[in-house]
């Protein structure tokens, strides 16, 4: 299906995350890059080495969990869309997650959003939490935004009504 496609599956979904464990202590890095193609600016803008591309910049970008600290830069930079950030700490209920946003108009802190998946199927509505748009992120604005847990592994777009 991805060849055809380009919708990654389940499986290829998860085994990019994190463990829990990990997304429970706070804000890491998803990095969804499935094929070898020359890119690597998810590495160069990482201040923290919490990407590894390696001498081929064909080779697939490897999280260095231990390093990432979420900080999001690397969503901005990233021609592909293709990374974003999951936090686990801020409730039992709920999960937060950062995503690349490049459409208008863009969402406002407080707004209920509609939350897509990988196709772009409705998901379950979703809570915007904080936009962030600075110049360094040079019209790649990243949305936090938060949902019921049950959908980490489903959520990775949202819909805002004009
Ligand atoms: S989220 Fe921040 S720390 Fe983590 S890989 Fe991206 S740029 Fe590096
Ligand atoms: S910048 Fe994005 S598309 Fe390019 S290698 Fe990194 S994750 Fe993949």
């Amino acid at each position: 299906m991805f060849e055809k496609t380009g919708i990654p599956s389940k499986e290829m979904v998860t085994g990019k995350f994190p463990s829990i464990e990990r997304i429970n202590k706070g804000p890491v890095a998803v990095v969804e890059c499935y094929k070898e193609i020359p890119c690597n600016p998810c590495e160069t803008a990482c201040k923290f080495n919490g990407i590894n591309v390696g001498d081929d910049i064909n080779n697939i970008p490897v999280l260095n969990i231990d390093n990432c600290t979420g900080c999001a830069v690397c969503l901005s930079k990233c021609p592909g869309l293709a990374i974003m950030v999951v936090d686990g700490s801020k409730s039992e209920e709920n999960v937060q997650i950062k995503i690349p946003y490049e459409f208008l108009p863009l969402p406002e802190r407080g707004d209920i959003v509609r939350g897509l998946d990988r196709e772009g199927k409705y998901v379950a509505d979703v809570t915007v939490v904080n936009v962030l748009n600075p110049k360094s992120f040079d019209r790649t604005p990243v949305i936090t935004i938060e949902a019921d847990r049950k959908y980490i592994y489903e959520l990775r777009n949202i819909q805002v009504e004009a």
